[in-house]
């Protein structure tokens, strides 16, 4: 924060008079929730629909620096992922709760910046902060969100269900998010090393984006919902797209064939990726919080999705014994290691279509 910008010590206003600072501006719109902030717990209407809850936190120096993390960014981002956990069900978010650890480094002003980014989610989800709880923290700042979202029973989509010949789809283009990281931490040893250098960023505004300002693509959520296709498995990829195809493979039992060619970048993840001597794929593949969907699909239904502007089938799941396999534009079959695929290990030289 700069020197000029109003600083209140949290011990000013104290614990309930910050709770009250930052959450007044934020009023339930679901009618299921029938009581958010204000009691020893917020009150949600039960229906018929199953409920999904998943909670991630973020620590300070393990999840995000606040270098180069701006606070608003973060607030939005902690829901965003937690947004992305209930998409990769298939339901819909409804409420969130934020836990918060604050060490006395932090004035009211910024953690009132931290709740503009979390309203902001709030907004663009459409969900309702319902409560939390607040407390100080010896080191640094933890940020900590659950969400819940509904679906009826049979729209829920596990890791677990993928069969045999299933059509494999990611939305977006992936390797991005990973790119905007060793962007900002280069930027950020090049800043300690020469302060009065001002960070230049602006040609590489894609990849920081969806590092810092990441989506939950709930789009693809209600898209489905309108063709009528409901995934056979889904997953969100936080940790790249090889570790995700583990995860479907191992809870499913089925192996996965993914095509080289299919696997979708953008324009600024490749030439950022060939400044770090880095291929886009390996991007793709091993780089994490891109929070896109990776699904699958019975082939039955390709038809109804194969015009989705934002949705590109990789690949196909196939019999466990045959593995995980990357078919390389050379024409070789790779077997995707756990923690991805090295590229410069398998012989092919980068060629961008
Ligand atoms: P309790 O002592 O019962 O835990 P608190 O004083 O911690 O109650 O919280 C009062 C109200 O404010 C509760 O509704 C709680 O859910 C909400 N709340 C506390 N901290 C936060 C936070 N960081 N974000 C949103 N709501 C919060
Ligand atoms: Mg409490």
């Amino acid at each position: 924060m700069s020197d000029n910008t109003p600083r209140t010590n949290i011990e000013q206003l104290g614990e309930f008079g910050l709770i009250d600072r930052i959450t007044k501006s934020f009023s339930p719109r679901h009618p299921a929730t029938v009581l958010g902030i204000g009691d020893d717990a917020a009150i949600i209407q039960s229906s018929e629909e199953q409920l999904v809850i998943t909670s991630d936190m973020l620590l300070e120096g393990i999840h995000f620096d606040l270098a180069y993390m701006p606070l608003e960014h973060l607030g939005y981002k902690a829901v965003a992922v937690n947004i992305s956990d209930i998409a990769a069900m298939n339901a819909i978010p409804k409420q969130i709760t934020v836990n918060l650890g604050l060490s006395n480094r932090f004035s009211v002003e910024a953690v009132e910046t931290l709740y503009r980014g979390i309203g902001h989610a709030c907004e663009n989800y459409k969900v309702d902060l319902i409560g939390g709880d607040t407390t100080s923290s010896a080191s640094g700042l933890v940020i900590s969100v659950t969400a819940v979202g509904a679906a009826p029973g049979n729209l829920i989509t596990r890791r677990s269900t993928v069969q045999e010949s299933d059509i494999v789809c990611v939305t977006g283009d992936l390797g991005g998010a990973y790119l905007g990281l060793q962007i900002l931490a280069r930027e950020k040893q090049v800043y300690l090393d020469t302060p009065d250098q001002q960070p230049q960023l602006d040609k590489y505004d894609y990849v920081v984006r969806r590092q810092l300002r990441p989506e939950a693509r709930m789009d693809l959520v209600y898209e489905l919902r309108d063709v009528g296709v409901v995934p056979t498995g889904m997953i969100d990829v936080s940790d790249g797209l090889a570790s995700e195809l583990f995860h479907l493979s191992k809870q499913s039992n089925v192996g996965f064939r993914i095509f080289e060619e299919n696997i979708p970048y953008d324009q600024q993840t490749y030439e950022t990726a060939v400044e770090f001597q880095l291929s886009p794929i390996t991007c793709a593949l091993n780089g994490g919080e891109d929070y896109e969907l990776l699904f699958t699909i019975s082939q039955a239904d390709y038809e109804k999705i194969k015009n989705q502007a934002d949705v590109h089938s990789i690949g196909y799941a196939q019999k466990k014994e045959s593995g995980l396999q990357l078919a390389t534009k050379a024409g070789q079959l790779v077997d995707l290691q756990a923690q991805g695929w090295n590229h410069f290990n398998s012989g092919d030289k980068e060629s961008k279509t």
